[in-house]
């Protein structure tokens, strides 16, 4: 069996200083938002470039503390429109929403997957937001996404959760430093990946990473007093700990991402799969390795009998799912046709030549 994604194997690396790093946090027995979480989050903000890297309690809560923080801030109100991604995870969508603001869904460009920038310009007109996802560890189409953002006075935000370590060519910023905000989710199966839930905002603004460390603590500063109506959403203090361990490990870590891949799209020929768009520069750190086939399942049993295990990112899409038909969006026939028709092939930085070059002769003859 090759496999999807070997977690097992992906921590197994770390065994001994995860085991220590445990040790040392149940002697010191400062669980919540103890020196690991401040000393994670200088490195992590470090590591992206950024002045600020607020932990939170996952990817989802950093998109949403995000936009509340700009509600705090009297920058965003009720009912303000922000512009996503129609092909991506739901947590982006779901944000938006439990900031008690409205998601405008836009296709995406049909070779990068990303959120489209050639869409009807009326959208951005009544927006006041747009949150870019680099979906599947390939940046957005950052420097016109920023340009619309000026031309139209918008907020930009990244959904950063599948791209940790992504550098723009144009000038070397990494993902989390792209925008006015980012979130990052630390979920287990991620580029950086926690041993449990896990998520950090990154941004250069003061005020914001300000609003934001009070609305994951209770709205509070001082222990029982509360300025502002909060949550609890704080990064647990031993997950910081193995985050540090493993940030070590990212930037090797997405190298051999880009290695596989590369091997992938060298070796894979066969007309019937069409392979993903890359430009073989460092702004795709492949957190999935995503295809297009007609018939997929076909492709599917095939890829079962040959005992490859494969995942479909994602296998129906946002505005079908029952939790958004209230918003009865209208069709967006790219994002469902994508939604058919990929499938994600065995990707993870543990992964041995035998079984890169396994998948690539077997898909041959398909
Ligand atoms: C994983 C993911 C999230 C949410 O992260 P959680 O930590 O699971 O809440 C958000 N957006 C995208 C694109 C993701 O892949």
């Amino acid at each position: 069996m090759i496999k999807f994604l070997d977690l097992y194997k992906i921590n197994n690396r770390f065994r001994d200083v995860l085991q220590e790093s445990f040790a040392r946090s149940l002697d010191d027995a400062h669980f919540i938002l103890g020196n690991n979480v401040t000393t994670f989050e200088n490195e992590f903000a470090n590591y992206c470039g950024t002045k600020f890297c607020i932990g939170t309690g996952n990817g989802l809560d950093a998109l949403t503390l995000i936009l509340k923080g700009y509600v705090e801030l009297g920058k965003l109100k009720k009912g303000d429109r922000v512009i996503v991604p129609a092909n991506t995870f739901i947590a982006t969508i779901l944000s938006v929403i439990h900031a008690d603001l409205v998601p405008i869904l836009v296709e995406p460009d049909p070779y990068t997957y990303t959120i489209s920038v050639d869409t009807d310009k009326a959208v951005f007109v009544d927006a006041k937001a747009i949150i870019m996802v680099h979906l599947y560890g390939q940046l957005a189409k950052v420097e016109e996404l920023q340009k619309l953002a000026k031309d139209f006075n918008l907020l930009l935000f990244e959904d950063a959760a599948q791209a940790h370590g992504a550098i723009s060519d144009l000038n070397e910023r990494k993902a989390g430093n792209l925008s006015d905000a980012a979130a990052f989710s630390f979920y287990p199966t991620k580029n950086l990946g926690a041993l449990g839930d896990g998520g950090a905002v990154t941004t250069d603004n003061s005020e914001l990473a300000n609003i934001i460390k009070l609305l994951r603590n209770y709205g509070s500063e001082k222990k029982y007093t509360n300025n502002i109506i909060g949550f609890n959403s704080r990064l647990d203090d031993m997950q910081a700990a193995f985050l540090s361990l493993k940030l070590k490990c990212l930037d090797g870590d997405n190298e051999r991402r880009r290695e596989i891949a590369k091997a992938y799209l060298k070796g894979i020929k066969n007309p019937k799969l069409k392979l993903p768009h890359y430009d073989g520069s460092m702004n795709h750190v492949f957190y999935a390795f995503v295809i297009e086939v007609d018939d997929r399942a076909d492709f599917i049993k095939f890829l079962d009998a040959n005992s490859i295990e494969w995942l479909i990112h994602y296998p129906v899409p946002p505005h079908q799912q029952e939790a958004l038909r209230c918003f009865s969006y209208v069709n967006l026939p790219l994002t469902e046709k994508i939604h058919q028709r990929i499938i994600s092939l065995p990707m993870s930085p543990v992964m041995i030549d035998k079984d890169i070059q396994s998948v690539i002769s077997t898909l041959n003859t398909y």
